[in-house]
Order: C-alpha cells, then structure tokens, then sequence
C-alpha cells in the first residue's frame, strides 16, 4: 500500500465562521486572517494505492462553478487536482474509487465535471465507483434551508444518474464500521452534517485519520473551536471530544484537508483538556 496526499487547491473563508463562538483575538493565533477577516484553507485530498484499486479520499471543489461562486471562496495557488495526480505517477481515469466523506461543494465538488458540448455533466472520474452512504445522500438531496448552499444539485445529482454512486452499509446502532472493500475504518458522526464519515487507514504501523470536517485546521482542536457551518455543535462537541481523546491515547497521525500550513498533526493530554501536540509535513513521517 503506498499513501500520497492531493492538494487540489486553495481558498479562503470566513475566520469568524470558521470558528462559531470563539472571538478573534483567539483563534487568529492559529488561523491569521487577512484584511477582509477571510483565513486560509485547503483542499487536500488523500490517495490510496492498495493493489490494484487506487482510491481518492474527495475531490476539491471542480472547476464547473461560476466566476461568480468562485469569487466568494477566493482561489489562490498553483495546485490542482490533476498536477498532483501526475506528481505520483497517475491520471484521474486510473482511479477506481471515490470516497466522499460528505457532498459539501468544497469535499465533493470535484467529482462531476461539464460533458463535452456543455449541455450536462457527467463524472470526472470515468472508470471510479462513488462511495457515499444512504442516510447522507438523503439528507444532501433534501437539504435543509442553512445547508442548502453547500449541497449543489450539480455535484450530487450526477453521480446518481452515472450508475457510479454506491452506498456504505451503517450497522445499526454503531458509530464505527471496518469498510472491507476499501480496507479501512470509517467513523460517522453527525455534528458537522448527518453521517459524514471519517476514514481511518493503517499504514506503516500508524493510525492515519481524514479529518474532513470533523477537525478541519489544528486551529480547531480546542473543544469549543467548532466551525459555524456545524448543524448540531453540540453534538461535534461531544464526537470531537470523545475521538479525541483515543487520538491522544493511540497516537493518531490527523490528516487535516483543509489546514493550507499543516497537512499532519498529534494530540496530547494536557491539564486543559486535548492540545496539539505536534504539526508534521506527510514526508516527515511517512516514506
Ligand atoms: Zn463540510
């Protein structure tokens, strides 16, 4: 198995909405913001080449938006999808597997892509399997009214109709399930949005965690550093806090997709409660 991370871009959002109820002079230690108050973001992907399936952990945010939409998120940087792809030897039609962890434009985006003519869409990745899970896709395709603008019709939709969308079986009542076909844990939780899923890979004798949206920079590991965008905050309170403390205890390697200066971090106990422990680059630890 070899493990590479995809940097699909950059873009920048609200500091204040990126940190609910924490005040400015807070959490500008970690995240500084810019004159418009916007901080910098990530969209970090992870690509897992495990015999013959080669599997993409999101997709960024596409380019099939208008200047418009784009205009408000503030692209800037050189990457992109397909760059780093051929970085580490491959091409979008070598992947067998998307997973997303949840359809918010900025994780799944990159998944549909115009037809030829313009006239429709069609997947960005011909020869993938799209996996997501029910109660998620039904929740992103009734949207409620303050997700609404996160769920984009064009980037769902699609991939229903390509016949490339599978869903994940939830065992009942369990918030953990080993997905045997990707060879990987996922985690759900339901704070951020309902059921995102959170991949947890072994490689190298570690614990490699896709953080998604459940811990979105290292800025966030404070309990109560919880995005505004959250559905249920009280709940990610909890999720944070209880997978917290077995990333402290086990010594978790956090994949952060969208903190634009850290792509790895530790945790550790502390009187106050779990801190960062250490920021790593991908290649520090991993060879
Ligand atoms: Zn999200």
């Amino acid at each position: 198995m070899k493990i590479y991370p995809i940097e699909t871009g950059n873009f920048k959002l609200d500091g204040g909405a990126m940190f609910g109820v924490v005040p400015k002079i807070l959490w500008q230690k970690t995240n500084p913001a810019d004159v418009n108050n916007l901080i910098e973001m990530s969209l970090r992907c992870l690509l897992i080449e495990d015999g013959n399936r080669l599997i993409l952990i999101d997709t960024g945010l596409g380019n099939k938006q208008s200047e418009k939409f784009f205009g408000y998120y503030h692209l800037y940087g050189n990457h992109s999808l397909d760059t780093s792809l051929a970085k580490v030897g491959f091409h979008r039609d070598d992947i067998t597997d998307i997973f997303l962890t949840h359809l918010h434009f900025d994780h799944c985006g990159g998944s549909i892509q115009f037809n030829k003519g313009h006239t429709g869409y069609e997947p960005a990745f011909k020869n993938a399997t799209f996996w997501s899970n029910a109660k998620h896709w039904q929740w992103a395709t009734k949207p409620n009214a303050r997700e609404k603008a996160s769920f984009l019709k064009e980037n769902i939709h699609p991939i229903q109709e390509s016949g490339q969308l599978n869903f994940i079986k939830i065992a009942e009542g369990a918030n953990f399930n080993t997905f045997d076909e990707l060879g990987f844990g996922i985690l759900f939780v339901d704070g951020h949005t309902e059921k995102q899923m959170i991949p947890h890979i072994q490689y190298q004798e570690k614990t490699i965690v896709f953080m998604a949206d459940l811990l979105p920079t290292a800025g966030h590991i404070p309990l109560p550093y919880i995005m505004g965008y959250d559905t249920r905050p009280l709940l990610t309170l909890d999720e944070k806090a209880q997978f917290l403390e077995v990333a402290a205890d086990k010594g978790y390697f956090l994949f952060l997709e969208h903190d634009a200066r850290h792509e790895l971090c530790t945790v550790k106990h502390t009187e106050k409660g779990i801190r960062l422990k250490q920021t790593h680059t991908f290649n520090d630890i991993f060879n």
